[in-house]
């Protein structure tokens, strides 16, 4: 069995920078990647419309400054194939791909306390032992199939938008169901529309969207960014949401009605998440979110013409951006279309998918394709979908049953040599994605140099830490909003899962400093041996 320095599991953002540095250390790593070639989320991730919703300035690697200086964003807002050429491109520049398998998933992983070695196993039948295992397994990237029955009956097409073929779906004359109103409905349905014949949007929850504002790049921008690229990315590393945004100096309680109008007004024609940044008191005050939210329904029924479906569409049953902030471009607009239907699942639910459509408590769709927009087992999904063992042989799923577990969101206890890239327990999904990638994945690979120049073999977070740690996590959402809603932040998405809210709310900032002064103080709350 081939025996190396580390397995990296992943060949998104994530997994492809720490392949990078750990190869740049002269260490061995092989990468395993259950896609066909790099890209991650942006590999599988093809749905019509799929776009991120960071802005594209800011949505790549800040260790390639002359990659970065030389790249052209069409957009504002990055399409999928755009984002995947740019993730393709630096896997060739740095000639990645020869470190990974790919068409290839990682099934099981154990630790072997008396060799220290991590034994991984795929579905390919490989196993390989290694010292380190990091799983880069992303945030998002297990697909969650609806619990309604007869999903597999339907004898047209079914798509899931975490699974879209390569080749793209044409729905030209068809008549088509999408179910779940998340970011990648929104996303999704408008384009989705210019095709269908009808469209029948199953909605069980409206979300809070804002509008994206995409446009193409605006090239005085872009050229400002770049004049003051490195002072950029050091003001992204170290705010709030990995991101150059300007963030929290305005109290929304403060403000008049008048002057809220005006500042929202402002905010809301800037669009996407800076419609949230500025705000200190919109994650704690129940009633400044509630005023924006109020003002964010208004927008809504300005643009849709049928009075009851804008009232539909209008988010009410949690506060403004606790669940993750949608952002649109016509998503609105799109119920103003003949063809386009919003089905109301509160008042009527589906009862069943069957052969030809989807039954509701009033009646049935039939219709040529489904599209599920579904989302993610969120944030632990990919991590227990690896039947992953530590040093006494318990498996990580069960560890974390009742909620993950961690020290810093990057290592369990029981779990030596395992870290985990924007786990549960740090900023990861609250921010610009690639700015705490790298924060992880630096850490990382101090962290493991550290070791190596001390000839440690061995690193495990105590339980005293994780206990604290954890503890720390929950009283930081606590203090917010963010509990209230049921949300894939807290598992709330999957039947049976533990309502546990996973990502840390203080931000990449504060994170940053604390795993930096971890590091500092000779990996406080580990036992390194
Ligand atoms: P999501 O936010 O979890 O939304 C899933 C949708 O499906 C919700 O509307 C949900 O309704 C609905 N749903 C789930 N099960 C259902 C059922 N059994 N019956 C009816 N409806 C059901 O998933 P997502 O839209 O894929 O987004 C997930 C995350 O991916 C986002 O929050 C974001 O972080 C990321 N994302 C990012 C971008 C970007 O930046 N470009 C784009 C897309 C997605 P309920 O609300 O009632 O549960």
């Amino acid at each position: 069995m081939a025996e190396l320095d580390a397995v990296v599991v992943g060949a998104g953002f994530s997994g492809l920078y720490m392949t990078h540095l750990l190869r740049q250390r002269g260490l061995s790593a092989q990468g395993f990647e259950a896609g066909g070639d790099v890209g991650g989320t942006w590999y599988w991730n093809r749905y019509p419309g799929a776009r991120c919703d960071s802005e594209s300035l800011s949505y790549s690697y800040s260790f390639l400054p002359e990659i970065d200086l030389a790249w052209r964003w069409p957009e504002r807002y990055s399409e999928q194939p755009e984002i995947l050429k740019y993730i393709a491109h630096v896997a060739t520049a740095l000639d990645l791909r020869r470190h990974f398998r790919f068409d290839t998933r990682v099934t099981s992983a154990a630790f072997d306390g008396a060799a220290g070695l991590w034994t991984v196993g795929t579905d390919r039948d490989d196993r390989v032992a290694a010292r380190f295992l990091v799983m880069a397994t992303g945030c998002l990237s297990i697909p969650n199939w609806p619990a309604i029955d007869g999903v597999g009956a339907f004898r047209g097409d079914s798509f899931h938008t975490g699974l879209w073929p390569h080749g793209g779906v044409d729905f030209t004359g068809k008549r088509v169901a999408a179910i779940g109103t998340g970011s990648t409905g929104i996303q999704s349905i408008p384009r989705i529309a210019e095709q269908a014949d009808q469209l029948f949007v199953f909605q069980r929850t409206a979300n809070h969207c804002v509008p994206a504002q995409n446009r193409p790049m605006d090239a005085r921008t872009e050229r400002a960014y770049k004049a003051a690229w490195a002072e950029n990315r050091e003001k992204a590393r170290h705010s709030f949401a990995g991101d150059v945004a300007p963030e929290f100096y305005i109290d929304i309680m403060d403000l008049s009605d008048g002057e809220l109008e005006t500042e929202l007004d402002r905010t809301w024609a800037q669009g996407g998440f800076y419609t949230q940044y500025p705000y200190t008191d919109l994650f704690t005050s129940r009633e400044a979110n509630d005023r924006v939210a109020a003002y964010s329904r208004r927008r809504i029924r300005d643009r849709v013409n049928d009075p009851r479906a804008a009232e539909l569409l209008c988010a009410r049953d949690h506060p403004f951006g606790t669940k993750r902030l949608c952002a649109d471009t016509d998503y609105f607009e799109t119920f103003n279309e003949d063809h386009v239907h919003p089905v109301d699942l509160r008042a009527t639910p589906i009862r069943a998918i069957d052969e030809t459509g989807v039954a509701t408590a009033d009646r049935h769709y039939d219709v040529d394709a489904i599209v599920y927009a579904t989302g993610f087992n969120a944030m632990t999904g990919a991590l227990a979908s690896v039947d992953i063992r530590g040093a006494d042989g318990a498996p990580l799923r069960e560890v974390w049953a009742g909620g993950p577990v961690n020290y810093l969101g990057l290592a369990v206890a029981g779990f030596p040599n395992l870290f985990t890239v924007t786990g549960p327990g740090s900023p990861s999904v609250l921010c610009t994605m690639v700015s705490p990638i790298e924060q992880h994945v630096e850490w990382i690979d101090r962290c493991i140099a550290w070791m190596g120049d001390r000839g440690a073999t061995r690193i495990e977070a105590t339980g005293e830490a994780q206990a604290g740690w954890v503890r720390h996590v929950n009283e930081a959402a606590d203090a917010t909003l963010f509990p209230e809603a049921d949300s894939w932040y807290v598992g709330a998405n999957i039947p049976g899962k533990a309502r546990v809210f996973m990502p840390y709310v203080n931000g990449l900032k504060v994170y940053r400093d604390t795993c930096d002064a971890v590091a500092d103080d000779g990996y406080a709350g580990f036992a390194v041996s």
